[in-house]
């Protein structure tokens, strides 16, 4: 069964969070490290996450970039929140950062040499760092750039994060929307890394020019969740995590897990684009 979850900071209230979420049926829960990442994670937390099968995994601060030549720092942060990983037995996601002046084709070989220092630093065995893709157009991590950079790097411990949101807000709406989008991005995940991509992110997001602009309620169908859920059916995927990213992730996540169920019966909801039903 996939797990959904929540991101939100992570704060002095964790138990008192996590049991919350317990409660309301929530499967996992991404801490946001905003303000710096923690040595450590309280044992206490980690085992009563732990016999009630609730997955904690975490977010590395938004000061990462690896597009800058600040290297001493963002390997310092990668290695701690590798460190942290490696305590959850989970994954630790990042953005790339931002190209500034710079091309991917600039960026890619110090991004994969930066990684590369970061997972021979702390020697984690069970931490994955997840690579997001982003939502903006000055935001390193589109599909391909993910994809080819994971490949560079070519590491297990190196994994995709595929926000959903993120890709569709980036190409201003158009994509993915079709059913057969989601299919697609998913078989070349599969098909370019070997193995079934299983860490998303996703919910309802408003947009602009290609940028995102805020996170709303999966119920807005802005991206179609119900086609990623058929795809992600049709094509076999029934252990992932999916964090929800929206106002109210608790209730949306309540209702993805009904539209989990049947999806189908959510398609005649989701809003028409002309523009891509006249290609
Ligand atoms: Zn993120």
């Amino acid at each position: 069964m996939p797990k959904f979850g929540v991101a939100r900071k992570y704060a002095n209230d964790v138990r008192e969070y996590v049991t919350k979420l317990i409660q309301n049926n929530i499967d996992a829960y991404e801490m946001g490290f905003a303000y710096g990442i923690p040595e450590k994670i309280p044992e206490e937390i980690i085992d009563f996450s732990k016999k009630y099968g609730f997955t904690l995994s975490c977010h590395l601060p938004f000061w990462i970039n690896l597009g800058n030549s600040n290297d001493e720092k963002n390997i310092n942060y990668l290695v701690k929140g590798l460190n942290v990983a490696e305590q959850l037995n989970s994954v630790a996601v990042f953005h790339l950062g931002f190209y500034g002046k710079k091309k991917w084709n600039e960026i890619k070989y110090n991004a994969r040499d930066i990684i590369r220092r970061a997972l021979e630093l702390s020697n984690v065995k069970k931490a994955k760092l997840g690579v997001e893709t982003t939502g903006k157009q000055q935001a390193i991590g589109t599909v391909d750039e993910i994809i080819e950079l994971i490949k560079l790097i070519d590491d297990k411990r190196v994994i995709p994060v595929i926000d959903w949101s993120h890709i569709y807000a980036r190409n201003n709406g158009f994509y993915p929307y079709k059913y057969k989008d989601f299919v697609d991005i998913l078989e070349k995940f599969e098909m370019e890394l070997g193995y079934k991509p299983f860490y998303f992110h996703g919910g309802g997001i408003e947009y602009k020019n290609g940028n995102e602009v805020k996170h709303v309620s999966a119920k807005k169908l802005e991206p179609p969740l119900p086609y990623l859920f058929a795809a992600l059916k049709e094509l076999n995927y029934n252990d992932f995590i999916f964090i929800v990213e929206s106002p109210d992730s608790i209730e949306d996540i309540k209702w993805l897990k009904e539209v989990w169920k049947t999806p189908e019966e959510y398609f005649d909801r989701i809003p028409s684009k002309k523009a891509i039903e006249l290609i």
